[in-house]
């Protein structure tokens, strides 16, 4: 089967940061993949480069076989990825509707209402809330705003980056339970960065470790979980 996502070999750097070196990972169609790291390892890095910039200095990357290395982002976004980026980067002053209806503009259908009521399923808080300014949400709520927000693009790979990122253990659950919820019911195929290893890799099919900018371990998302220098490395996040 060719995988959804193929990253082979890829460098990038800013100047003379190198921030990736020599990077291979792929998703399967429906698999949930996660990437651990500490703090500078690259994992954003890696998201941004799948998305276009930085370009990187060497390697390919491929989606479902067709080579994107380099290509710009609004073209890969209407590919079919969609990214929830670290930090969240929700547009504060407007409302929750108006947040995800910008989501769907790379939607090629137009009709933006089958993705809405895929993102209330999911996250029933933001029927609640779609005419309250997403400035004003919970640190929670706006994560559920910023994945409703990419899902609303019909996407076919998700990117997520560090969704988990200051919030509270019980609100983690919520959250990994429905990228979890969506996997099973759509068969979304997910590539999740995070520091929170505990939780990230119970979540994933799939794992890999990146240091320092290079991939230094992969496997079985509970196999890793189980291997002692992860655990001293990575676990204390929850
Ligand atoms: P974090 O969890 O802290 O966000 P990360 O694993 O996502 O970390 P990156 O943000 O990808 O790591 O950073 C990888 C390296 O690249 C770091 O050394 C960082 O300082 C450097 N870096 C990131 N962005 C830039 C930039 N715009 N210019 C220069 N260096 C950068």
């Amino acid at each position: 089967m060719t995988p959804l996502l193929e990253v082979d070999n890829v460098s990038a750097a800013y100047g003379a940061v190198q921030a990736l070196t020599d990077v291979s990972l792929r998703v399967m169609p429906g698999e949930i993949v996660t990437l651990i790291g500490a703090n500078g390892a690259g994992k954003s890095t890696l998201l941004m480069t799948i998305c276009g910039a930085p370009v990187p200095r060497a390697g390919r990357i491929r989606l479902a076989g067709e080579d994107i290395t380099g290509e710009k982002t609004h073209l890969t976004m209407r590919r079919g990825v969609a990214q929830s980026p670290e930090g969240r980067r929700i547009f504060p002053r407007m409302t929750v509707y108006e947040n995800l209806l910008m989501g769907a503009q790379a939607l090629t259908t137009g009709d933006p209402g089958p993705q809405l009521e895929q993102v209330f399923t999911l996250f029933p808080r933001m029927k609640e809330r779609l005419a309250q300014r997403g400035g004003t949400l919970s640190g929670g709520e706006q994560q559920m705003l910023a994945i409703g927000r990419a899902l609303m693009s019909k996407p076919r790979l998700l990117l997520l980056d560090e969704p988990s990122l200051g919030l509270a253990p019980l609100v983690v659950r919520q959250i990994f339970g429905a990228i979890r919820q969506l996997n099973e019911s759509t068969g979304l195929t997910v590539l999740l960065v995070e520091q929170n290893a505990n939780q990230a890799l119970r979540l994933a099919h799939r794992g890999y470790v990146l240091v320092n900018g290079r991939i230094t371990m992969e496997g079985g998302g509970h196999e890793l979980l189980a291997r002692p220098e992860i655990r001293d490395a990575y676990l204390g996040g929850g």
